[in-house]
Formats: structure tokens, sequence, C-alpha cells
């Protein structure tokens, strides 16, 4: 299958394009989309076929349910049951980086939810998202646009790499601005459990909702045969070629130990910038400022793309705080290690 190539500018956008791209989506195609998290590999939502094709271009199974992606945060009425703790949840934070799990409605096939009875449900804010959905006239299925296995694209670039010559069309809208996935949520009246962490956080959640419960699973490892609270929860998630260790003590001390494991071993360092003139070039890969989480998030997935491109036997990186934007970093990493934490200590208090 050849690939049509979209390069559209997100302050420009071309209505063609987007017309084009919309007529491939109705007509029952798939088509990749910027948005402000990370690219989408978009199709209809109310098209059992099209979330069929979704899942084979993907290389992704199929009870691990699809978020869709409407226009507008009114626009859910149609394909969920939408409640009072949605709209303000709406009002707060849509369009934007949130995804919300309701009861579903009729016009929404199982095969886009795996089978559940509910739906996951998400307002993007980038302009081009936005522009295709409405164009389009209906919701988008769309889960991260890259193979299953891969981190999830936050440029055109990867998935270009990823999917080119498997799906109709990818809209090449640069870099998302925030890198990391929606945070999505569970509602139980005004009480809600957060089942993926983002860019909104469990503090900005708790201004709307009445409580905030993070699911065990965003930190933790599932127990053998505990049931997900999301099915994407039970699944392989995306590890790096090499073995990831994320480091946790002092800034001097794990700054030292970074610095003698270059001298040992052939390792792959994710650093913060503070740390780059106290380290060898090599194999180094600066994340952004220690403190500094809005672009940790945003050059997350492209620096574990390029940790695979410098094939070292080891990487390094460090063990993100749990606390606001932190705790969405700490879940895509924790993961990628498979839990591997390694505390560092001074050689020298014995
Ligand atoms: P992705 O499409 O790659 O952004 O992943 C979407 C995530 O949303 C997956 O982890 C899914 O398991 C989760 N998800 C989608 N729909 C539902 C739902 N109805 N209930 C619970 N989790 C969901
Ligand atoms: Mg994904």
């Amino acid at each position: 299958m050849t690939t049509k190539i979209f390069k559209i500018d997100p302050e420009r956008i071309a209505p063609q394009a987007i017309a084009e791209a919309a007529e491939i989506l109705r007509a029952g195609g798939l088509v990749a989309f910027p948005t402000e998290t990370v690219y989408g590999l978009g199709g209809d939502a109310t098209d059992a076929q099209a979330a069929q094709k979704i899942y084979a271009a993907k290389g992704r199974p199929s009870d691990n349910p699809l978020i869709i992606h409407v226009a507008s945060p009114e626009e859910a009425e149609r394909y969920a049951v939408t409640n009072e703790t949605y709209r303000r949840l709406a009002d707060a934070f849509m369009p934007g980086p949130l995804t919300v799990i309701l009861p579903k409605r009729e016009s929404i096939p199982s095969a886009v939810t795996g089978g559940l009875d509910s739906v996951a449900v998400r307002c993007p804010s980038h302009p081009i998202a936005r522009a295709l959905i409405r164009e389009a006239g209906v919701a988008i299925a769309a889960p991260s646009a890259n193979l299953s296995g891969s981190p999830s694209p936050s440029c055109g670039d990867h998935v270009i790499r990823d999917l080119s010559g498997r799906i109709d069309g990818i809209i090449d809208g640069g870099d998302c601005e925030i890198g990391l996935e929606s945070t999505i949520v569970k509602l139980d009246g005004a009480h809600a459990t957060l089942l993926r962490p983002g860019a909104i956080t469990a503090d900005a959640l708790a201004c709307v909702c009445e409580s905030v419960a993070v699911a065990p699973a965003v930190t933790e490892g599932l127990a053998q045969n505990e049931r997900p609270l999301s099915p994407g929860m039970k699944y392989k998630h995306y590890a790096p070629k090499a073995p990831l260790v994320l480091l946790e003590g002092d800034a001097d001390e794990v700054l030292s130990f970074l610095y003698r494991a270059q001298n040992a071993e052939k390792c792959t360092i994710l650093c913060y910038s503070e740390e780059t003139e106290y380290l060898r070039g090599e194999r180094l890969i600066d994340v952004g400022a220690r403190e500094d989480l809005v672009t940790q998030a945003h050059t997350l997935f492209a620096a574990l793309r390029k940790a695979d491109e410098l094939d070292g036997d080891i990487i390094y990186a460090h063990l993100p705080p749990t606390d606001g934007l932190g705790l969405a970093l700490y879940n895509r990493l924790i993961r990628a290690a498979a839990h591997t934490v390694l505390r560092v200590k001074s050689s020298l208090k014995g």
C-alpha cells in the first residue's frame, strides 16, 4: 500500500489536504494525524472494519480498546452517556489532553471498545486534529500511531518510520507539544480513578472531582491474575532493546555513578542538561533540565527511540518524581524499565 504523506503547518492549515484526509476516513481508510499529546492512528469510530484495520496496522491485540476523538466536548453525547462530572471536567480541561471513560452508546461498535460496554472519549486541542475530525463529520477512533511495541510517536518522522506502507495517509504536522499520551480517568459519580497519568495531573483533576484515586497499576506491576481496570495495563509495554535501569539517589552521587559507568561499560545515558558538561558526549541524550518536567515529557519518547539507535549494552535514566507531571514520566519509564530501579549510594559512606 502507498501511504500518502500530507505535510501540514498547524499554523496555516491547508483546507484541501484536510478535506482529502477526511475523505479517506469517511471511505473507511486510515490516516495518522498529530494531536497535542502524541500522533494518533485514525479511523471512523462508527465503523467496525476500520477498527479492525487499525489493530492490524499496529499489530495491536483487538481486545485493547481505542480512544475515540470528538470535535467538541458536547459531541461525546452522540457516542457515550455523559454525566455531570464529565461536563465539569470538559469545562475545565477540554479541548485538551484528557480522556474520560463513559458508558458507550450503540453508535460505537464493540470492535472499537474491545467488547467493553464503556468507551474512552477525548477532545483534542491540536488544530489539525480538530479540523480533521470536524471535516470527517464523525468521531475518529485513534490509538497512538506507533507499531505495537515501539514508543508512542511524538513527531511525524516516528509515524512515517513505523507505519509507512501500512496505512492510507499520514498527516505530518511536526512535533507534538506535550509528547506523552493523554491522562485517562474512569468516573464513578464524582469520584475519579486515574488509569493513565498525563499532562492533566491528579492534582488538577482533584480541583473538579470529589476524589481522585490513582490505579495501583500506574506505579506498580499488575499482580498475577489481577484483572486490570484498563485492558492496556495488562500488555507488555514498550521496552528498549537494551535493559533500562532507573537511578535513584542524591544528585551528586548519581552523577558520579554515571561518570564511572561511562568508563566501565558501553552505556547509553538519558541525562539532565546540567549533567552534560560532566559526562562524555558518546551515547549521551539530554532530556532537559532536572526541574523542567515539561521538556522531559516532550523529549522522552524521542530519547527512547534514539537510545535504541545508539545501541549501548545498558541504558541509564533518572527515576522521575511521582508528583505532578512526574507521575506520567514515572509511569512510562518504570514500565519501559520493567520496574528496575537502582538506588545509588555513596561509595564514601560505606
Ligand atoms: P492508546 O490508544 O495507545 O493511547 O491507548 C489507549 C488506552 O486506553 C489503552 O491502555 C486502553 O486500554 C485504554 N482504554 C480505552 N478504552 C477503554 C475503556 N473503555 N476502558 C478502560 N480503558 C480503556
Ligand atoms: Mg499506545
